[in-house]
């Protein structure tokens, strides 16, 4: 019996990438991009504004008040998709309509509110004139020519996944097809002497065919087109001839007859017309499950077609095609991210395990006061299809522990979010470790400063070992907290402040959810025995050896001779106590730009 790691890798390592086909943009929602796609065009092609009203001089608006408008001569006006026929002249202004390019000698738009237009017209007053209400600076409301995207720049790089927003880009850019990997075709063959199609009355003793279905609908789900081969019977012949059927397909998914049964033959049929990669993986449901490639030759040549042979039962089935079929469907498809996105929760029930097998339990995962709890969806047979329908993840309880216990936390694979939340990007996280005293704080505030200066929003946390001292005795927040609150939180006009009782210390990990998104990289100082990324600073006045072992640093930050530091070659990069611009552009390569 292997791992679900080890089963996993033997399967991707059969499967490739497949070819590019170019195709109409529309076609290609949630395909990876196979070219490097650059802008021919500026967008927006000229200078255009940005709103109705009046494009004109900013100079001419000097001191404009509502009581005290500055009147400019109206020459004209102009409509989105239409150009300009004068110029606006020192004390003149052109009527503009949001999108239409903005006039020569122009270089502002007042919008009508601050104007008198409103009151011109309901007096009937002369529009050949315009007051203007406000003095408005250089710029206002125009779009500058290529502020999107100028032209000859790269705009989408190779191996980008395609979502609506990419699509409406190739479209802004004029282009109709895209390269793109194609998607795989999928053979699915359900196997079994008890299973008839669905639209055939039920006889007894048999069951209607349902894991075909729940296969192609996954196939679809997850970019594939699933090609349904029907039903296989529990013999050798029916199986190699419906097998056969399928070996023009990217890869072959068969249902049913890999358990241990006299009639399960799948395997047999594999071993002889191809090679068993494995048949037993540590997982529940799931054991009995094969993998290994059927030779096909077409002419000269000789293809190799990856069989995933997923057991009969339909629970299984599915748990099963989520671990192997779904990550090879996606990398056939040129995506990076296979992993079934996943979050921490907090388990409800007892879940028992007893034999030393990786188990999925099907569980309903809620997010209640910003943590996610799962409760297991009630009875687990794999038989039972009703529990994948209750569940929307999947709790992953190791093989090394004895099941989990009511409060633990659990990791869970989410069963309907996309393939894209896996790609969330997650924020860039750094930690400045060191010795105390050797000026970790004083380097974060000169990143921070540094981060600031690049329009950086940056979140800084702080380890500290003692007590908080923000909590000031006195204050109202003291005192709520005093009375008994287990939490306190202080909300202004610009700062919200979360005090928490804890009755242990968060991991970094935990932490980050709760500062949420909405930064583009987080600071930490401390945390020095977490696995995220570390920069220590090293100081010579308080000895030669380092806070953390080199192996686990991404950077070291010394006084000290460089030399000494660097002998060995495999220590992280080395930079120079002062040198925060160097720092920190090597934070912003490593780990915001280049994740
Ligand atoms: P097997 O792995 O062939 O021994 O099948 C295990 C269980 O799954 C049996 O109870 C089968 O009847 C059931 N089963 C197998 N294939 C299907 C299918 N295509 N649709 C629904 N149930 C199935
Ligand atoms: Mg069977």
């Amino acid at each position: 019996m292997i791992s679900v790691e080890e089963a996993l890798d033997k399967v991707l390592s059969c499967v490739e990438i497949l070819e590019p086909e170019r195709k109409p943009i529309l076609e290609c929602l949630g395909q990876v991009l196979a070219e490097d796609v650059y802008s021919t065009i500026d967008i927006p092609p000229l200078d255009n504004s940005a709103m109705d009203g009046y494009a004109l001089r900013a100079e001419d608006t000097r001191e404009a008040t509502e009581s005290s408008p500055r009147y400019l001569v109206v020459v004209g006006e102009v409509a989105a998709g239409s150009m300009p026929i004068k110029k606006v002249e020192p004390g003149t202004a052109i009527r503009i309509m949001t999108g239409a390019p903005l006039p020569e000698g122009a270089d502002t738009v007042v919008k009508f509110e601050d104007t008198d237009e409103v009151s011109r017209k309901s007096s009937r007053k002369d529009l050949s004139q315009i007051g203007i209400l406000c003095q408005a600076n250089k710029g206002l409301n125009v779009r500058c020519r290529g502020e999107d995207i100028a032209r000859g720049n790269l705009i989408l790089q190779k191996g980008t996944v395609l979502r609506p927003q990419e699509i409406g880009v190739l479209a802004s850019l004029g282009f109709s097809t895209a390269l793109v990997i194609r998607r795989p075709i999928v053979a699915i063959l359900a196997t079994g002497d008890e299973l008839i199609g669905v639209d055939q009355p039920l006889p007894p003793g048999k069951i209607y065919n349902s894991n075909t279905y729940t296969i192609a609908a996954a196939v679809s789900r997850y970019g594939g087109i699933p090609r349904i081969l029907g039903i296989g019977r529990d013999s050798v012949q029916s199986l190699t001839e419906k097998i056969a059927e399928g070996l023009d397909a990217d890869m072959l998914i068969t249902s049913g007859g890999v358990s241990k049964g006299d009639y399960d033959m799948v395997k047999d049929v594999l071993a002889e017309q191809g090679e068993i990669g494995f048949w037993t993986v540590c997982m529940k449901p799931g054991k009995p499950i094969a993998f290994g490639v059927i030779k096909k030759v077409e002419g000269r040549k000789k293809r190799k077609v990856p069989h995933l042979g997923l057991p009969g039962n339909p629970v299984s089935s599915m748990i099963t095609f989520e671990q192997f079929a779904r990550p090879a469907i996606l990398k056939m498809m040129g995506k990076k991210v296979l992993a079934k996105p996943t979050v921490r929760a907090i388990i409800e029930d007892d879940i028992a395990s007893t034999d030393a097998r990786r188990l999925f339990a099907r569980v309903v995962v809620t997010n209640r006061g910003g943590r996610y709890h799962a409760s297991v969806t009630g009875p687990q047979g794999s038989g039972m299809l009703t529990s994948m329908v209750k569940a929307n993840g999947l709790a992953v309880i190791p093989e090394s522990s004895n099941g989990a216990k009511a409060g633990d936390m659990v990791e869970v694979q989410m069963l309907d979010w996309g393939e894209e939340q896996g790609e969330v990007r997650r924020l860039p996280l750094v930690s400045i470790v060191g010795k105390s005293q050797s000026g970790k704080t004083l380097l974060m505030e000169q990143l921070i400063a540094e981060f600031k200066k690049r329009g950086y929003k940056v979140a800084a946390v702080k380890h500290s070992h003692g007590e908080m001292e923000i909590d000031h005795r006195g204050k109202d927040s003291w005192k709520f907290s005093q009375a008994g609150s287990d939490a306190v939180c202080i909300s202004s006009p610009d700062k919200l402040a979360f005090i928490k009782n804890l009755d242990r210390e968060l991991s970094i990990e935990e932490i980050m959810p709760i500062i949420g998104p909405g930064f583009d990289l987080v600071l930490a100082e401390g945390f020095k025995k977490s696995k995220i990324p570390k920069i220590e600073v090293h100081r010579k006045e308080l000895g030669d050896d380092l806070l953390c072992s080199p192996e686990g640093l991404s950077a070291i930050v010394t006084d000290a001779s460089l030399e000494t530091l660097i002998a060995d070659g495999r220590k992280p990069p080395v930079f120079r106590w002062g040198d925060t611009v160097a720092i920190a552009d090597f934070i912003e390569k490593s780990f915001v730009l280049n994740r």
